[in-house]
């Protein structure tokens, strides 16, 4: 698992759900990131002595390797913000997310490095990450309780559809032929493209409350769909059970494949005629205890509710 496009996707979804989103989904990823080795791109001054190695800068290639025969000292660039000369550190998730301000040597610098060491500079108030665009800003604060958090997973309710947010896994409310249909199955299939329908045509179909999991083809930004059927709403018992199992398969078949996101659409609530708020009630539920039963591990889950009906009853669940 990737932990910087983790980082990338849950920076975006926090943009996208706008100023109320809850910044867990991002903790948990600096967290998890911490604990496996996650290194940041790091903008550094360029110090006078490689200047000087380099002698005539202009006869040195890209992918060129120069050896130092000393201690180089390095320094991070600052982005100072007030008078006092107090300033924040530039962080990367990528060259790309770098390249959209002024261009600058980097480093890799280890993100746990990077926390442990920022109490050693007065007049630094933190790290900026991506601060070109989509910028987090992390304090002193922020990043002591980073350092001590105690990671646990997080289900974040969207206003939107699983194609509005970044995720590693988008799940499908498909039917059992697996072959296309409306609505949100519809939407995947037109934004995935033609490779999506013939690698399903190879799936044999899918039973009721199960799941399979197919590659994400033109929605670059996830690395794979999985496809669950929610059950047509009958009004028996066995509805419940097929409708919880479709969260957990597919919940299960994300963990399996390393994907550490995944969002879901209110499933069967659609044309299946699954009544919202009982629906709600079975998705959280599900979601949760599969949660409780994989403590430890990270699993940012959206649950995004495409129309304004679904976001009012989660909103009513859980303030209930
Ligand atoms: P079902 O057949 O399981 O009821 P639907 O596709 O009708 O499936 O509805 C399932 C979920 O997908 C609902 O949350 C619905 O609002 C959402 N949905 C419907 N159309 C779209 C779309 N174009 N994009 C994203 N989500 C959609």
């Amino acid at each position: 698992m990737d932990n910087l496009k983790e980082l990338e996707r849950t920076i975006y979804n926090c943009y996208f759900a706008g100023e109320d989103s809850p910044p867990e989904p991002i903790f948990d990823v600096l967290a998890d990131g911490i604990r496996n080795d996650m290194d940041f791109l790091v903008p550094i001054e360029t110090p006078e002595e490689l200047i000087n190695m380099m002698g005539d800068a202009g006869d040195v290639q890209p992918g060129d390797t120069i050896t130092s025969k000393e201690d180089i000292d390095i320094k991070f660039r600052h982005l100072v913000v007030n008078e006092k000369g107090e300033y924040f550190i530039p962080l990367f998730t990528s060259k790309e997310e770098m390249s959209k301000g002024q261009p600058s040597s980097l480093i890799n610098q280890p993100a746990k490095t990077l926390f442990e060491m920022v109490d050693n500079w007065p007049k630094c108030l933190g790290y900026m990450i991506n601060p070109w665009d989509r910028k987090i800003v992390i304090n002193k604060d922020i990043i002591h309780m980073i350092l001590e958090y105690d990671r646990s997973a997080f289900i974040t309710i969207v206003r939107g559809g699983v194609l509005d947010v970044h995720v590693a896994a988008i799940v499908n409310a498909a039917n059992n032929t697996l072959l296309g249909g409306g609505g949100v199955d519809g939407a995947i299939h037109r934004a995935a493209g033609p490779g999506l329908l013939a690698e399903c045509k190879t799936l044999g179909g899918c039973d009721t409350g199960d799941a399979k999991v197919t590659e994400a083809y033109n929605i670059d930004y996830a690395d794979a769909i999985i496809h669950t059927v929610g059950p047509v709403y009958s009004g028996s018992a066995e509805d419940a059970d097929l409708l919880s199992s479709c969260y957990l398969n597919s919940l299960d078949k994300a963990f399996e494949n390393g994907y550490s996101s995944i969002a879901f659409p209110c499933i069967s609530t659609g044309v299946y005629g699954y009544p919202l708020d009982e629906a709600a009630m079975i998705a959280l539920t599900a979601i949760s205890d599969w949660l409780k039963d994989h403590e430890g591990i990270l699993m940012n889950v959206y649950v995004c509710c495409f129309r304004d009906e679904e976001l009012e009853a989660y909103m009513k669940l859980i303030s209930d």
